[in-house]
């Protein structure tokens, strides 16, 4: 059975142009780019033409790019580096909707001393922005705003973020894994000083991923040793995965126009159709800004776990806002932080698209989708149908 695959969010199928692309670096050309020999040396230029690559998908310089193994890495280094370089500021601004790899993150500090704000967001997963303003103090040091949320898709008000953030003089770090490669980012437009990419979710393989800091942007290094990468990020560069990054930089840019009217329009017809065919079936998220990949939906008093298990079996591959990586049944701190009611949060499914998508696929899972909804909600006990009323609302 073929696997329909709406889970990009979640990693991405990679490139067939960009494996092409790797492939020598694999095979023949296996040197070390540190290298004194030819052999190895000429891989530089090789890291050179990614970086150059990567630059002009964010536009920026070349050199304000650091390579790093992925996403949680890059925020990891954004985050210890620049704590580690404003030892007297012990106050760090983010949201109650970051990704692991930065709420853990700042949580495990909060744990060591540092003062940690969590803003809220509201009904639709927007922060506000006048208590952005308010929270930042002399004593912060970093403010760390996602650019678009993974399960929601909800684009954050970046450029607004910046002008707030650099006026108050903190140090702005976004994670923009959800980002790039769906939506421009144009970093001459865009005062962020830190910004994290993963190469997994835009079609490199896994185990890549960059860094940008702005040029002047003080920031310790996280990972330590040689001298690579501008002596910012230590290891030998792993040569096959930086040239994958750039190629699938410069695909996302050729593809960014699919990406936002083809694929988009099939994430609309998905989640139109969805909503119109289950009854008691609410989209999560901002409706106005977000990554035109993504939909969250709650099917109400059902099971997101039952709901992946019976598309499992159809060949549909998505995701549950519930199940976390530990693989606990706790709900979506996403969806709790903006309110989402008890009876939906449990049943929200992410469906992530990409551009390898197609019309047939969307129809699939249009057609197979309602009737499991269905299925399930005449087992459920906390279905209106189903259960006397006081179990709804208790
Ligand atoms: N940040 C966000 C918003 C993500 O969605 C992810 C992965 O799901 C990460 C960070 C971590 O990236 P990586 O898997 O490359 O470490």
């Amino acid at each position: 059975m073929k696997t329909v695959y709406l889970d990009n969010n979640a990693t991405t199928a990679v490139d067939p142009e960009v494996l092409q692309e790797m492939m020598p670096y694999l095979t023949e050309l296996y040197g070390n780019a540190s290298s004194i020999h030819n052999f190895g040396g000429q891989l530089g230029k090789k890291i050179d033409h990614a970086r150059q690559q990567a630059a002009q998908l964010l536009n920026c310089h070349p050199t304000e790019i650091i390579f790093t193994c992925g996403g949680t890495e890059s925020d990891n280094t954004a985050i210890f580096g620049t704590l580690a370089r404003y030892p007297d500021k012990k106050h760090i601004v983010t949201t109650r909707v970051e990704h692991p790899a930065v709420r853990a993150t700042c949580r495990q500090l909060q744990q060591q001393g540092y003062k940690l704000t969590e803003l809220p967001v509201d009904a639709q997963g927007r922060i506000d922005l006048d208590q952005l303003q308010d929270e930042i103090t002399d004593n912060t040091a970093l403010v760390s705003i996602m650019y678009a949320n993974n399960e929601t898709g909800n684009i954050f008000p970046l450029k607004r973020i910046a002008d707030i953030v650099k006026d108050k003089g903190a140090i702005l770090h976004t994670d923009a894994v959800q980002a790039v490669g769906k939506i421009p980012i144009d970093l001459a437009q865009l005062p962020v000083d830190l910004l994290s990419v993963s190469g997994h979710k835009l079609h490199a393989p896994k185990g890549i991923g960059l860094l940008y800091i702005r040029r002047g942007t003080r920031i310790a290094p996280f990972m330590v040793g040689g001298h690579q990468e501008f002596s910012k990020r230590a290891g030998t560069e792993n040569v096959p995965a930086i040239v994958a990054l750039g190629q699938a930089c410069q695909l996302a840019q050729k593809h960014m126009t699919d990406e936002n009217t083809r694929v988009k329009q099939l994430r609309d017809q998905l989640e139109a159709g969805l909503i119109k065919t289950c009854p008691n079936s609410r989209i999560n998220g901002d409706p106005h800004a977000r990554v035109p990949n993504t939909t969250n939906i709650s099917f109400e008093y059902i099971e997101g776990e039952a709901i992946l298990l019976q598309l499992d079996r159809l060949g549909i591959a998505a995701s549950s806002g519930s199940a976390c990586t530990s693989g606990s049944l706790e709900p979506s701190h996403v969806l709790r932080a903006m309110g989402v009611p008890f009876t939906a949060v449990h049943g929200s499914i992410r469906f992530s698209l990409s551009r390898f998508n197609t019309q047939e696929e969307i129809a699939y899972v249009l057609e197979k989708v309602p009737p499991v909804i269905k299925l399930l909600r005449s087992m459920s006990p906390f279905s209106p149908e189903n259960s006397p009323n006081e179990i709804l609302t208790s």
